[in-house]
This record gives structure tokens, sequence and C-alpha cells, in this order.
């Protein structure tokens, strides 16, 4: 059974939302979690490193999973990538600065955490985070570059699922709903969450736990048969 969980863990965007409940949950199932963040100073705990780096940046992502073995006591056995950015803007609104922003760090953010994890990794599983915004559009957050940024990370999923496969390297990707972590902007209006809750099968929130436990799963060898899988944790959204 404890070949379910990983032991040796990476975790992107540890110190908020569902970062956080990852790594807690990695913690809680007796593994060690190397953090990343812009910021590593939110939380800490037994079992718990956590180190700067912007995920954009290659050198700065490489400097701390050069250190992830000695850190975890082997090699990383999975890396779940939970950083990431959530903006909108109307289309006609939106400046390309902005746009590229949001594609460097949703998109190439992935891509260059992926890069060192294959490096890092002997073997083992590779989460990222996509969202519903890849398959359903938006009216009232309308969100262009969100939306695309999180299409390329299903695009890259499949395509590193592909091209991982023969090193032992699963690649998979989670697509939360709206789950309530400090992200989330709909929560702010309480008649548009009441009216997304009431057509939503689950007819609640997802929390970051719901997301968290998702991850651990495709991350374990409980998963050893799954990649390039878009795993929807969205309380049915995507269904209805
Ligand atoms: P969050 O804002 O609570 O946490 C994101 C974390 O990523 C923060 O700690 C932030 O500092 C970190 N981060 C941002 N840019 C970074 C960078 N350049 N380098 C390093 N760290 C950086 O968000 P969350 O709700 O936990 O979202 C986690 C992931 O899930 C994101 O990829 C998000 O797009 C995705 N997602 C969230 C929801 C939701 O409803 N919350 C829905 C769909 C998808």
């Amino acid at each position: 059974i404890e070949r379910l969980f990983p032991r040796r863990v990476i975790v992107t965007g540890a110190m908020s939302g569902i970062g956080r409940a990852t790594a807690q949950m990695v913690l809680d199932t007796g593994g060690r979690v190397l953090g990343v963040d812009l910021d590593d100073s939110a939380w800490s705990a037994p079992g718990f490193t956590a180190r700067t780096a912007d995920i954009t940046d290659p050198a700065s992502v490489a400097h701390v999973f050069d250190d992830a073995a000695e850190i975890l006591g082997g090699a990383p056995d999975a890396v779940i990538h939970c950083a990431g950015i959530y903006r909108f803007k109307s289309l006609l609104d939106l400046p390309l600065d902005e746009w590229e922003r949001i594609m460097r760090v949703n998109g190439t953010g992935s891509f260059v955490v992926a890069q060192a994890a294959a490096r890092a990794m002997e073997a083992g599983a590779i989460v990222l985070l996509t969202s519903i915004a890849y398959a359903s559009g938006d009216e009232e957050e309308p969100g262009a570059a969100y939306a695309a940024s999180k299409g390329a990370v299903v695009s890259l999923t499949r395509q590193l699922a592909v091209e991982l496969g023969a090193r032992g390297i699963r690649v998979n990707a989670v697509a939360p709903g709206v789950i309530d972590t400090p992200m989330t902007t709909i929560t702010q209006n309480e008649a548009s969450t009441a009216a997304m809750l009431a057509a939503l099968p689950a007819r609640r929130l997802g929390t970051a736990d719901d997301v968290a436990a998702a991850c651990l799963f495709l991350a374990g060898e409980g998963a050893g048969y799954i990649t390039g899988a878009v795993l929807p944790v969205d309380g049915g959204y995507l269904a209805s």
C-alpha cells in the first residue's frame, strides 16, 4: 500500500493553495518534500525543505533541483508542478505583455520544470497542473491567455508522456475546476458562485485537498499504468 504514495517529492507552488495542500499530504503519508516557490517563508514542517526559485528561470530551477537528491535522500520519485498564475481580461483589453506573462509563467514554466524534472529523476512521475479552462471558455471571467497557457500544458503532457515513457517516467495532468484557494476570484461574487454551484453536479466548491489527492494518486505507483492522461477534478464541470 505504501507504493501508492510518492516518497521523495518536489512540489512547486508549495507555499499556497493546491501546492501547499499537496506538500502537506505527501508529508502526512510519510514522504519528504522539497517545496519550490517565489518566497519560502509561508510555512514549514518536519520533512519539508523550502527553496526559492522562479519557475520561468531555468538557472534558478536547475539550482534547486541539483540539490534535490541530497535534500530528499535520493533522486525524486515525483515532481508535482503546482506553481502558476491566473488573470483574466476581455480579448479587446488584453495587452500583449500580459498575454506573454501568463504564457510564460504557466506554459514556459511547465516546460522548464518538466525539463529539470526529467534531468533529476531516474524514474517516476511528473504531474502538471492544467485547468478546466483548457477545454471550456468562460464568459464572466474571460481568460484567453490563461486558457491558451493551460492548453499548452495539456499538449506538453501528452508529448512528454510519449517522449519519457521509455525512461520509466509517467507524465499526467490534473485539470481542477473551481477550487477554493487564494487564486480563485469567482468566490468574491456570491451570486455568481451560487449560480455556478447550482449547475455543478457536485454542488460545492472544490478544496485544495480534493486536487492534492488526485496529484498524489497520479504521482504514486497506484497510477503505474496511467500516462498522458488529463484528470479533471472539477465536481463534474466538464461533464455538464
Ligand atoms: P495559488 O495562487 O494559491 O498558488 C500558486 C503558487 O504558485 C503561489 O504560492 C505562487 O507564489 C507560486 N508561483 C506563482 N508564480 C511563480 C513563479 N514564477 N515561480 C515560482 N512560484 C510561482 O494558486 P492555486 O489555486 O494553488 O493554483 C495552483 C495551480 O492550479 C495553478 O497552476 C493554477 O492555474 C491551477 N488551477 C487552480 C484552480 C483554482 O480554482 N484555484 C483551478 C484550475 C487550475
